[in-house]
């Protein structure tokens, strides 16, 4: 089962949940773990989250 990386836009945090792909298809309402907020994003992981020079 793969798992998506949020980041919790109102505390910051990271967390991971675990979908399958017919699960994140169905566009769930993710929750942050730690404080609740449905205000997260998808943090995109893999190959091309390897440089982030940002100033
Ligand atoms: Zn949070």
């Amino acid at each position: 089962m793969p798992a998506y990386e949020y980041i919790c836009q109102d505390c910051k945090k990271e967390f991971m949940v675990f979908l399958s792909i017919k699960e994140f298809e169905a566009k769930p309402r993710i929750k942050c773990l730690h404080c609740g907020s449905d205000n997260v994003q998808r943090k995109i992981t893999g190959f091309f989250a390897k440089t982030s020079k940002k100033s």
